[in-house]
Order: C-alpha cells, then structure tokens, then sequence
C-alpha cells in the first residue's frame, strides 16, 4: 500500500464517518408550547324547549248519574229488545267508559279525566244534562242511586271523533 492510497483510504474513512454521524438522528428540538389564552370556541347548543307539562284545567261539573232503567231513561228504556244499551252517539254504553253530557259544551267524543273516577268519554246526551254538567252510566239503578248527585272535577283529556 503506498502513501497515495493510504490518505485516499484515510479520507474515504473519514467521509464515512462524517457521513454516519451526519445521519444520526438529532435531539428532537424543544417544540414550542403554544400557550393561547383563546377560549376554545364552544358551539352553542341549540336545544329544543321542551314544551312545560301543563296543569290540566281543571274543571267543576254536576255530576249525576244513570241506567238503563226506565226511571233513568225513560222510553228510551222501552225500546231495547235486545237488551243492548246504545247511546246518543251510538255506541254500546259501558260502565266505567260511557257519560252523557251537553255536546255544546262537552262535545260528543270528548274524553275527560273526573278526579275519583277516571277516564270516561262523552257518548250520550239527555234532555236533563245541560251546561256545566255529566251523567255517569252505571250497568244498575243501585248504582247510580248511591252516586247521586254531586259536584266533581273534571278535565278534558281529548276530543276524539
Ligand atoms: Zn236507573
């Protein structure tokens, strides 16, 4: 080996070697914290109201009560060969669903909520229940006898046709 090729040798070493240490991966840099006093932009939520829960209007009737009998009913007792009681509206009438009431007033279809009764709908009418005032069905004249007549509260749930 003579010199001429040991100092290309030695700068062939020391190209390599400038070159390794070039590649070596650096101490990653500090980054820089970015420190913003910027409020991070919160979208405003648009929620639907929720509509309040309504007190029902609540509502003080007369309330009397009927049969099917011919004290309660009168004719209209007379003329059920069948034994099938219908009402105004012509449906069946039903104890614990059917009231007579002023359909100027409580419209035929009308369910209301009587406060110690529950629901009940309007499906018959009588020449004797005008303005602010019911008459409850009851399957017998017992019934109806011991509810008698008395003021009860009442609200409209519905209107159904
Ligand atoms: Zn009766």
């Amino acid at each position: 080996m003579n010199r001429r090729t040991k100092i290309t040798l030695v700068v062939f070493v020391l190209i390599m070697a400038a070159t390794f240490l070039s590649g070596l991966p650096k101490e990653p840099e500090e980054t820089e914290v970015m420190a913003t006093t910027e409020k991070p932009q919160v979208q405003e939520l648009r929620i639907a109201e929720k509509p309040e829960p309504q007190e029902p209007e609540w509502i003080e009737v007369e309330a009397t009560a009927y049969c099917p009998c011919e004290k309660c009913c009168g004719k209209w007792a007379l003329n059920r060969p069948d034994g099938i009681v219908y009402t105004a509206s012509g449906a069946i009438a039903q104890e614990g669903v059917t009231i007579a009431a002023d359909w100027s007033v409580f419209p035929v279809g009308t369910v209301v909520f009587i406060e110690g009764y529950g629901t009940r709908t309007v499906q018959d009418k009588g020449a004797a229940v005008k303005g602010n005032a019911i008459d409850i069905y009851f399957e017998s004249h017992e019934e109806a006898l011991q509810f008698g007549r008395q003021t009860v509260k009442l609200y409209v749930v519905e209107v159904t046709k």
